[in-house]
Formats: structure tokens, sequence, C-alpha cells
């Protein structure tokens, strides 16, 4: 069996404390590997390696970080298909859609390449006579990163290269289902020529967190799981003084006016749905139909959610692939029998379905579940699988209602033919990332992504300019270099322009 250790100081390390995970391949159903569970003390070592690595890499120069996350960058992209190969085998995803997760990752690393130009400071000459003003950013230590499974190349990347870019070392806790992304991510640090301890992997799973955000030598915590962890994370490290960004899990709506393209809406839906098995923070997991027109939609999401074809992530022929782990698929089964308990109507079945060849694999077929009530289980969680519901509303004002009522805020999209209508709608919507005509708006690496209400806990969110912000903390300095003949002798009073 295979097993998996941790990253520390530039090399490989072995685990230590005795706790391992399984790691299987949700296609098989079978363990492939075995992933190493760090303690406090594994957790303490890294901790140090990054603090021992930070006083030097804190003060290497902007060009030399900029050459390195080329480098990198470089090297990411030479090895795309052996990272996608990677996520699929471990996650599940259908290869396709996991080169996607790779390319969105690498747009951050592009995006941190010109942090030269990211930490330009501020000037301002003369603001009184003979005294200037200026500021400037400086790293904040060792960050670290707790991430999920279900994006375990992109949402890393969200984070590390702009932590390192802005001069902080970084101590990631990738998901436990599938680390071996990140051991790759490691190996290609090195190559690029990034100084030992500056990126360090440690595995494991709840010690290891609380290990983390307790740790008096970790400065910073992003985190990016699902929202009661990402709530107790926020508590637990800003208890400790750490400055944190949690972003949390998600319900994400596509609202679908009488004015909109039924094909293109229709498509556009069933892809959001259920691409990648719906195990996305953004993917739509509830279809809202305004007014006439919500069967004609329905049926065509149907006859397209039909047609997918569920398989194995390395089968070329596959669009879907398995959920993460069994526990995964008999959540959301039981979330299905349920809804049909509760009085909707299961339109699209997707459970009982066997891929052949791939009999013990985790797979749950796209499921539609029709007349849904608000205030049912199935549209109130996240469910976070292949599992679309459909709640008909017969106002525009009235979807921007249930989405406001909805503790969750982290994206929605509307298809309309109206710009008047979008427009209202993305006004009115407490929801961080919109889509007008696009299902899945995830901003662009030199945007900052995150959500409102119960999908992030802090006050910035991950990449583009706020993560720049948050990777590093401001300094003023207001300056005077006295001419020799000016007046010399100190004014008692509260100091003031002249
Ligand atoms: P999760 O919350 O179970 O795990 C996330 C991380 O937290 C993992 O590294 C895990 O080891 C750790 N963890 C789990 N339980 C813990 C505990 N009790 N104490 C301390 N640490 C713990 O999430 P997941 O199942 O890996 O990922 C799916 C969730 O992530 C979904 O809710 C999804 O919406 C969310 N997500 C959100 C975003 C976003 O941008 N908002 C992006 C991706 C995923």
């Amino acid at each position: 069996m295979r097993t998996i250790g941790h990253w520390v100081g530039g090399k490989a390390v072995e685990g230590a404390s005795g706790r391992h995970g399984a790691v299987f391949n949700p296609a098989t159903g079978e363990q492939q590997a075995e992933v190493a569970f760090a303690g406090t003390a594994e957790v303490d070592d890294v901790v140090n390696a990054a603090a021992s690595a930070f006083e030097s890499w804190s003060q290497s120069s902007l060009s030399t970080r900029a050459k390195i996350l080329f480098g990198f960058r470089e090297l990411v992209n030479a090895h795309v298909d052996e990272l996608a190969g990677i996520v699929s085998d471990e996650h599940g995803k259908v290869l396709s859609d996991a080169r996607g997760e790779v390319q969105r990752g690498l747009e951050v690393i592009e995006f941190a390449c010109g942090i030269p130009q990211l930490l330009k400071g501020e000037f301002s000459d003369q603001v009184s006579t003979d005294v200037d003003v200026f500021s400037y950013r400086q790293p904040l230590g060792v960050a670290c990163g707790i991430t999920p499974f279900n994006f375990p190349a992109m949402v890393p990347m969200w984070m590390y290269p702009i932590a390192i870019a802005c001069g902080n070392t970084f101590v990631l806790k990738p998901s436990e289902r599938d680390p071996s992304a990140s051991f790759l991510v490691a190996k290609l640090w090195a190559e690029a020529g990034l100084p030992d301890g500056v990126f360090n992997v440690v595995n494991g799973d709840k010690e290891a967190v609380d290990a983390l955000l307790d740790h008096p030598g970790v400065a910073s915590v992003s985190f990016v799981g699902s929202t009661p962890i990402a709530r107790y994370v926020h508590s637990r490290a800003g208890a400790t003084g750490k400055r944190v960004q949690a972003l949390g899990g998600a319900k994400n709506h596509a609202v679908v006016l009488p004015d909109a393209d039924i094909d293109f809406a229709s498509d556009h839906v069933a892809a959001a749905a259920f691409g990648s098995a719906g195990e996305r923070c953004m993917a739509v997991s509830a279809a809202v139909t305004v007014g006439k027109g919500a069967n004609v939609l329905v049926d065509a999401v149907i006859e397209k959610a039909a047609r997918i074809k569920v398989g194995a992530g390395r089968d070329p022929g596959s669009d879907m692939g398995p959920v993460i782990t069994r526990e995964a698929k008999e959540r959301i089964v039981g979330y299905i029998d349920r809804s049909e308990q509760a009085g909707a109507k299961v339109a699209l079945d997707g459970r009982g379905l066997v891929v052949k060849g791939y009999e013990k694999g985790f797979f749950v077929g796209p499921t539609v579940v029709d007349e849904v009530a608000p205030t049912m289980e199935v549209y109130r969680d996240e469910i976070f699988g292949p599992v679309l519901s459909v709640v008909r509303v017969q106002t525009p004002d009235e979807a921007i209602e249930l989405i406001n009522a909805n503790p969750y805020g982290n994206g929605t999209a509307i298809f309309t033919s109206s710009g008047e209508a979008a427009r209202r709608f993305h006004r009115g919507v407490k929801v961080g990332m919109i889509g007008v005509n696009v299902p899945i708006p995830v901003p662009m690496a030199y945007y900052s992504f995150g959500g409102w209400k119960d999908s992030l806990f802090g006050e910035r969110r991950v990449h583009g300019p706020e993560g720049v912000d948050f990777y590093t903390r401001a300094k003023v300095v207001t300056e005077r270099w006295p001419h020799p003949r000016a007046e010399t002798g100190a004014s008692y009073q509260f100091p003031t322009t002249r």
C-alpha cells in the first residue's frame, strides 16, 4: 500500500504519530493509499521549519520571488496532465474537469507573478513642510491553509502563490481524502528554486487542524470547507489573535425567467448542477423557475441530465464521475429518500445507478427533485452531490426574496434576456458572486473570490487584491530629513501640518 507522509523543510518525511487514514479510488471503491495523520508534535516541527525559513524568505527581493514564481508557473503548466490525473484518481472527477481546476489555479499563480506591481506602496510628497509620508506592506509570518476535498489542486492555489509571493512561508493541510496533488506541488516548488521550508505540507485530520489553529507560531489561517467547520476555525483561530479567512458551504440558486432562452438555460443549469457530481461550492443546487414555462425548463433539464454519461474519471467517455466516499453516497441517497417522504417528486432518479466494471464505485446518478418547498430539508441543506431541487415562484422579486432568506450567500445566477431584470437581480441579492447567463460565476484570479453570510467568515476574500491584503500588513512612515538651516526646537502641541 502506498503511504503518504508530510513535506517539511524541503523534503518528504514519514508520519510519526502512528495515526493514519485511507485514501480511496472513488471509481473502484478500493483503498489506494494510506495517508499519515500528524499529531501536535509533528505540527510543531512543520511550523518551526516554516518559521525559520521566514527569516530569510521575508527578506528576499521582489525580483527573486517573481523569478521563482515564473519558474513554478512553467513547471505547473508542464505538469497539468499529471496533476489532473492525480486529482481524478483520488477525487473521482473526470479528467477534463480536473484539468480545468488546475488551469484556474494556474491563473492565481500567474496573478502572483505580478507581485512587484501588486506590492507597490503609496507616497505623498511634502504633506507638511519638508515632511513626506509613505506606506508599504510586509508579510505576516507563517501562513497556513486548510483545504477541502473537492478542489485538491485549485483551492490551495488560491492561497499559497500569493502568500509566498508576499514573503510569507506556508503550511498546507490538504484534505485527507485526496492529499497527493499537494505532494507533487511541493516537488515542483523545490524544482523552481523555492528555498526549503517556505512551502510545507502537513497531512492529517482534526488533530492537525487544531494544532495549527492554536499554534503561536502561525500568523494566519486560510480555510475553505463546510460551514460548521469554517465557523469553528474562524472562532478558534481568531481567539488566539490570528488573521482568519474561512470560506464555508453553499446553496447556489439559478433563477430562470420566462424570457430566457430555454435551450441555453437548461444546458447550463444541467452542467452546473451535475458537473463534478455536484461537488463544487459553486454548483447550482436549486433551480428557481419564475412564472409560466417552468415545465418546459424542467423537462429540458431532465432530458439533458438523463443523457449525462456517468463513469470513472479516467474514462474519456465520462461526463461525470463518482462522489468522494461511500458515506457521501449514502448521505446523498438519504436526502433523496427523505425528499420523497416530505412530498417532493423525484423526477429524475440517480439512486441505484450501477456503472459497469465499477460496481463497487461511489456512484450516484444525476437527480432532479421537483416540487420542492423551501421548508424541505433537501432545499435547506447543502447536499454536495448530483441533486438539483426545483423551486417554483411567480415573480422575479419572489426569487430574490427566496435567495436572501437562505443562510448561504456564495454564488447565484440568473438566466434572462432582460438587462433591466438582470441588474435588479444582481443589485438585490445578498450573495458574493453573481452570474448573468453564466451559471458558475467564479471570479478571475485578479478579482477576489468569496461569498456572503454563512459562506464566508472573516473580512477578506481569497486571491485578487484582497488576497494580497490578507497576507500582508501595512506600515505608514512619516519622514523628515531636516535641512541643516531648518528651525530647531520641539513643539509641545499635537503635531499638525504647516
Ligand atoms: P470539510 O469542512 O469536511 O473539511 C475541510 C477541511 O477541514 C479538511 O482539510 C478537513 O480535514 C478539515 N476538518 C474536517 N472536520 C474538521 C473538524 N471537525 N475540525 C477541524 N478540521 C476539520 O469540507 P469537505 O467535505 O472537505 O469539502 C466540502 C465543503 O467545502 C462543502 O461544504 C463546500 O461547499 C465547501 N467548499 C467551499 C468553497 C468556497 O469557496 N466557499 C470551496 C470549496 C469547497
